[in-house]
């Protein structure tokens, strides 16, 4: 994967004292393969590898006290200026309410997403109506009310016999009658753009003026999805896009690209499939989970949410500090078992992502996670504080307390210890005050 490709890159770099200009080239020849693979679209490889080239000979890294992290640095800052710098808030309409019109090609996930974003809304104290625009998708109208239902948002339709400009402007009026603050529409699509959707969604565009015209992208097609928003943006005038099915096997490229080439900010991000996996997007989140650093701020964000922010801050020391034995470990898998779905908070831990992968036979699920704890939960109190006691019989007979094997034993403390030796790298790699600390 890039995140792969990118940390062995950096890997080669960070323990050199010294780096000279071959090195820097040798590294950007091996990132640029790597964003191209990841279905980054070429003029914004060759831009980024200049800008990174430009700024690492401007500092004159050879003279670095650290040369290798000063470039992880740049190019983590350069990643993280082409997805937009900073997080891009959605417009709120001087007068209320605010209108937002999701549009996209057929699959994307606006239907999806509109309910998703009705849900962050509401969480805000917002009270926002749907509307169902899709006339022609079989049961489109019933998915949307589906939704509604399930989050307790109103749903607006007027059947499937109605325009759905006509559909719109009543949606609207309705809105505007009670009392919702914010209304989102849910149009139709196409599997490919064609005038007809256009003439359509630019007729809703003229009668409901939207304050936000949001693009629903699949991130999992690429370029593609950055060749639509594109088209889109040059018919509708787009104020941002939502990239869906970043849970997927995505490889990066429509992330990277999208704000680039198109010039709209990527405002929102969908996870997955339930009604809660949408979240605003950070691209400087996004940079460091592609530098394989894990996504160490919407977790310690969530973790704040969701637990004592004693514990929290703990964790977030044991983390940088990485003085992580196997009781933090238990203990950690509880916190993050009251944050949320098991595979989303996995994603954002550094070196969890790894151990879901050695762990494919057995796919990550609360059962998964049950074998692991009663493993653990085996061990001595000494040998959960250091691991490295755990010889060939201790193994055995932990496996055998737990009911699991030895095979099951030997990889959980595989991983934990590659997952000490990330959060090793990665503390390393941050310094106590984060990234600016490597300056010096
Ligand atoms: P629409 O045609 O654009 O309205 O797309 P839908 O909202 O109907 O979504 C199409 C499919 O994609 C549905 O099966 C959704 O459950 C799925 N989907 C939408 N967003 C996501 C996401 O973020 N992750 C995953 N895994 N699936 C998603
Ligand atoms: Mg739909």
């Amino acid at each position: 994967s890039l995140s792969n490709r990118l940390q062995n890159v950096f890997s080669k770099l960070k323990g050199k004292g010294k780096v000279s200009e071959a090195d820097v080239n040798d590294a950007m020849r091996e990132v640029r393969l790597a964003l191209l693979e990841a279905d980054v679209n070429f003029k914004v490889v060759k831009d980024f590898i200049a800008k990174v080239k430009e700024k690492a000979i401007g500092l004159d890294v050879s003279k670095s006290f650290t040369p290798g992290m000063v470039i992880i640095d740049i190019v983590n800052k350069e990643l993280t200026e082409l997805m937009g710098g900073t997080q891009v808030k959605l417009v709120k309409a001087n007068k209320p309410p605010t209108v937002i019109m999701m549009v996209g090609l057929q699959g994307a996930g606006k239907t999806t997403t509109s309910g998703k974003l009705a849900k962050l809304l509401q969480k805000g104290n917002h009270k926002p109506l749907l509307v169902a625009c899709d006339i022609y998708r079989p049961a489109a109208i019933k998915q949307l009310q589906v939704l509604g239902e399930q989050i307790g948002a109103p749903v607006f339709s007027l059947g499937d016999k109605t325009s759905p400009v006509d559909i719109a402007k009543a949606g609207l009026q309705h809105a505007k009658d009670n009392g919702n603050d914010y209304v989102i529409f849910d149009t139709a699509g196409r599997l490919h753009i064609d005038e007809e959707l256009m003439d359509e969604l630019k007729r809703i565009h003229e009668h409901v003026t939207p304050d936000e015209v949001l693009l629903v992208v699949d991130a999992m097609t690429g370029q593609d999805a950055v060749n639509v928003a594109q088209s889109f943006h040059e018919q509708l005038e787009l104020s941002g896009v939502v990239l869906t099915k970043l849970d997927g096997d995505t490889r990066g490229g429509a992330a990277l690209s999208v704000k680039a080439v198109t010039g709209c900010p990527i405002k929102f991000a969908a996870m997955g499939e339930k009604i809660d996996s949408l979240e605003p997007f950070h691209p400087e989140r996004m940079a460091s989970r592609i530098l394989g650093m894990g996504d160490m701020l919407s977790l310690i964000e969530k973790a704040q949410a969701g637990i004592d922010a004693d514990k929290a801050a703990e964790m977030e020391r044991k983390m940088r500090t990485a003085e992580f034995t196997f009781d933090d470990f238990l203990d950690q898998m509880e916190q993050v078992r009251k944050l949320g779905p098991l595979d989303q908070i996995m994603d954002m831990l550094p070196g969890m992502n790894k151990m879901k992968g050695g762990m494919k036979d057995l796919k990550v699920d609360e059962k998964q996670i049950g074998r692991i704890e009663a493993i653990v939960r085996s061990m001595t109190k000494e040998e959960k504080q250091k691991p490295e006691l755990l010889n060939h019989s201790r193994r055995k007979r932990v496996a055998t307390g737990s009911g699991t094997t030895i095979v099951e034993v030997n990889r959980l403390i595989k991983q934990f210890d590659d997952m000490r030796k990330m959060m090793k790298q990665f503390s390393s790699m941050m310094g106590p005050k984060g990234p600016k600390g490597l300056k010096g």
